[in-house]
């Protein structure tokens, strides 16, 4: 009999009020079946904002060091637990187990960060125009947060957006990917036991349109943090928008690597298999492209295409595989098609089939693929795969090189290869992105900075660093008068 997992609504487990629950399998192999999970509805999105709502006053007015202890108390429980949720990421969502186990470091990160955070929350004190009167602003909690997360990253997106949340004071109903529940029960089980008072925290799981949709549109939140495909980004942005609502959203991405000729090979080399094939290419920040500068595209290439094809893929849970399966069956359908598109305005060379022979025939897994001569404006080129497929371009220059880097609709992630100082200046002002790294892969991001992307990547927020705060909390601007007279601001004096 599989594990019955449990929505978490005002402090207390309880299956949705359906009754009815849905299967998570492991994409490594489906007849583990991971555990099943409450279909929820509104009714639950209701219920769920509701007592986030009457958890929201005293929580707000605990000082925000104490708020802190509770998350540094959350992280160190996350350490104690890492290998457990790693493993058990790894079986919900196929990743290998040292990215699992990056998984949570990165939520435990984000804990202590947050938790430091507790005592700054900085705002400003100014001068002011008069005499006897002092000006300053401080942050606010928003009221209830709605955070709705894809399945990629199971644990360091939710954490990226539920403790900034937390630490400004606000309440947060979660909604994880229908692929990813139990890491989000993991989650939760560790804020509840760190201290984090009843309804502070709610989870609620289900798909976007029975549990995500009412909780975008639901009254009583007043803000969405959605991380997701740019589709959905787009239609959570319409409903936010007609009710003036507070929104987040950080989208897809088509990231690119540049190699310079005088660029170090070996090492772009390690960095383009890391960036295109980890997570299996599912990252938000992947490099799904790979521009080179034509002195040395032949001799790279070779080098890539002997190296990926020696990929050792299989199930993510032994610690000797290099790529794990698709996150599902749909996720393999789409990196199919687009190898197909592929075939048609490119050239295959490397990868290119499903793999369903001997152990990994019950799984999700594909071949890691190399497509080369691919023209900038391709579909390959163009569109988001998220999967192990890699386009590879050829460029004249750097100049050349930047701006097929800038030639997409996104703006997440980059990264340039080179020894030239100049040129890695250069490419630092002109990329139009949000991350740009120098000698390292597209990949990689820590939480002390921002995350976040320009153009259709995302609204203008950034996850991660002090700047979430600004997502999360509301600036007030305080004037205090001790003239003991009325001082006209903004008005000529006499
Ligand atoms: P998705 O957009 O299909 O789903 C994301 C979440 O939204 C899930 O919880 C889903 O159930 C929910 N959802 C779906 N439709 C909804 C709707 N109409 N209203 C409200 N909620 C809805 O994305 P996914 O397949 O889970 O994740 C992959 C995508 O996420 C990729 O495009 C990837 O680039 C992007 N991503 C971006 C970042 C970033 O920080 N920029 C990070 C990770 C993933």
């Amino acid at each position: 009999m599989a594990e019955r997992y449990l929505n978490c609504i005002g402090g207390d487990w309880a299956p949705a009020e359906s009754g009815e629950f849905f299967e998570n399998r492991n994409p490594a192999d489906v007849n583990d079946l991971v555990g099943l999970f409450p279909k929820s509805s509104s009714v639950d999105v209701d219920r769920a904002v509701k007592a986030a709502e009457d958890a929201f006053d005293a929580w707000r007015l605990t000082p925000a060091p104490k708020r802190g202890e509770i998350l540094y108390r959350l992280g160190r429980i996350l350490q104690d637990r890492k290998e457990e949720i790693a493993r058990l990421m790894t079986r919900e969502m196929g990743k290998i187990i040292k990215e699992t186990r990056g998984d949570v470091q990165e939520g435990i990160d984000t804990a202590f960060y947050a938790a430091g955070e507790g005592r700054r929350l900085f705002g400003d004190t100014c001068p002011v125009e008069f005499r006897n009167k002092f000006g300053m602003s401080v942050r606010c909690p928003v009221g209830v947060c709605g955070l709705i997360t894809p399945w990629n990253f199971p644990m360091a997106i939710a954490t990226w957006k539920m403790f900034p949340a937390l630490i400004c004071g606000n309440t947060v109903v979660l909604k994880p990917a229908s692929d990813t529940p139990a890491s989000a029960v993991k989650l939760v089980e560790a804020a509840i036991e760190a201290g984090v008072p009843a309804g502070v925290v709610n989870l609620v799981h289900g798909t976007g349109s029975g549990v995500g949709i009412p909780l975008v549109e639901h009254p009583g939140v007043r803000l969405i943090s959605f991380t997701g495909s740019s589709a959905v980004g787009r239609d959570i942005g319409e409903r936010c928008g007609k009710r003036l609502k507070r929104l987040s959203l950080e989208l897809g991405g088509k990231n690119a690597q540049i190699v310079m000729a005088d660029a170090d090979l070996d090492l772009a080399l390690e960095g383009v298999l890391w960036g295109a094939f980890g997570t299996t290419g599912q990252r938000c920040t992947a490099t799904s492209r790979l521009i080179l500068h034509k002195p040395i595209k032949e001799a790279f290439l070779a080098m890539l295409v002997e190296r990926a094809k020696r990929i050792r893929v299989g199930n993510g849970l032994d610690e000797s595989v290099e790529m794990g399966p698709l996150v599902n069956e749909g996720q393999r359908r789409t990196v199919m098609e687009y190898v197909a598109i592929g075939k048609s305005e490119s050239r295959l060379v490397a990868g290119g089939k499903p793999l369903a022979e001997g152990p990994l025939r019950d799984g999700w897994f594909h071949e890691p693929t190399i497509f080369a001569d691919v023209a900038p404006s391709a579909r390959i080129a163009q569109e988001e795969i998220f999967g192990p497929v890699l386009a590879v371009i050829d460029a004249e220059d750097l100049d050349d090189a930047i701006r097929i880097l800038n030639g997409t609709r996104y703006g997440l992630s980059s990264s340039i290869y080179t020894r030239d100082v100049n040129a890695a200046f250069k490419a630092i002002r002109d990329i139009e992105a949000g991350i740009t790294y120098v000698n390292g892969p597209t990949i990689g991001a820590e939480v002390q900075l921002p995350f976040g992307g320009v153009k259709d990547t995302g609204n203008g927020h950034r996850e991660a660093s002090h700047t979430v705060l600004d997502t999360f909390s509301e600036w007030k601007s305080i004037y205090v008068d001790f003239s003991g007279t009325l001082q006209k601001a903004q008005i000529d004096q006499d």
